[in-house]
């Protein structure tokens, strides 16, 4: 893999720390427990979108793009952070927030991230739950053409080949300093949604032959269809990265038990996760991604699931930014 191939530009703040939760690992009696600070990549607020946006970004400008069009749902950091960057270039950004949810919430409406999209000067739209999202942004795209504009599109989550580059670099940067640390790191483990980080890093860990194995903790579909969507992508960036057929079908492993309610609705685990890694470690997790992704790391380990001298590295993805809009869930607590 080389990377210098691929147009980019640098704004991310890496390498993110890699750090270990002494205190989480004492409290839960078992592996060492690491963490890998990618919700520290420094994008007003920072989160695991911005390395797939510094590729995403630079394919816009080559291509002369003016304006971006993104979406996701309404507490979403990948268009925190798509308008944060977008701005930053003198880029309009236009979004459509998804409400995914149903919650009628005032602080999951307008607080959180949407507050924040707002303050960054992003054009922010809310379409109902079920929108045909690729269909609705093709139409702002060709309102903006018939304006004389040239609108670049980032899909949903940055997740399609380039975005995953940012992730397959990722495995680079994650093995180099384990290395370097003389850290021998048995399982990695984070939140999969909408599939480029997952993709990316498990096309970075096998190209580079490092026998890492990764777990994926869904957050929304269920196993065979996570999977299936991981698989496929990691496939398409392989092919990009000139390491064809690199992915193995069974590399791919997700686990889906922790959705509970459905994408963004709270469950009881991924409160105690998010109370338990701020009090004992001083870590801001997020109730959609790293809290559920981190209620199922905590189970497994409670489970036996990984033997007691293993190091186990958790993925912090980012979100706490939405944290604000889940006000009630956690005064409620
Ligand atoms: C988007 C996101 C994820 C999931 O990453 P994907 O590449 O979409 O699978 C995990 N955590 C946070 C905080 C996110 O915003």
């Amino acid at each position: 893999m080389h990377f210098a191939r691929f147009p980019r530009l640098n704004f991310a703040h890496l390498p993110t720390p890699l750090e270990p939760m002494p205190t989480l690992s004492k409290v839960l009696g078992g592996p060492n427990l690491w963490i890998k600070r990618d919700d520290c990549t420094g994008l007003a607020g920072g989160g695991n979108k911005t390395r797939k946006l510094e590729f995403l970004l630079a394919d816009a400008l080559n291509q002369g793009a003016d304006c971006i069009i993104t979406q996701g749902a309404t507490q979403s950091n990948h268009v925190r952070q798509t308008a944060a960057i977008a701005t930053k270039l003198s880029l309009r950004c236009y979004a459509l927030l998804e409400d995914r949810t149903g919650s009628k919430e005032q602080d999951y409406n307008s607080n959180g991230n949407v507050l924040l999209d707002r303050i960054l000067g992003c054009s922010v739209s809310k379409v109902p739950a079920d929108t045909d999202m690729n269909a609705a942004m093709e139409e702002i795209a060709q309102q903006l053409r018939d304006d004389g504009k040239k609108p670049y599109i980032i899909p949903g989550g940055g997740s399609n080949p380039i975005g995953a580059l940012g992730y397959a670099n990722a495995a680079l940067e994650l093995l180099t300093q384990a290395n370097n640390m003389g850290l021998k790191i048995d399982h990695l483990v984070h939140a999969t949604g909408s599939a480029g980080t997952q993709a990316g890093l498990i096309t970075g860990l096998r190209a580079t032959n490092s026998h890492i194995p990764l777990l994926g903790i869904g957050v929304r579909a269920p196993k065979d269809l996570q999977e299936a969507n991981v698989f496929k992508l990691a496939e398409r960036t392989a092919d990009l990265l000139s390491v064809p057929g690199v992915v193995r079908r069974e590399d791919v492993v997700a686990n889906c038990e922790y959705v509970g309610g459905g994408y963004g609705v709270p469950t009881d685990s991924m409160l105690e996760a998010v109370n338990l890694l701020a009090q004992t470690e001083a870590i801001l997790l997020d109730p959609v991604y790293s809290g559920k992704g981190m209620a199922g790391f905590i189970d497994l380990i409670r489970q036996g699931h990984f033997s007691g001298q293993e190091n186990l590295v958790f993925l912090h993805t980012g979100g706490a930014q939405a944290l604000s809009g889940y006000r009630a869930i956690f005064e409620a607590d």
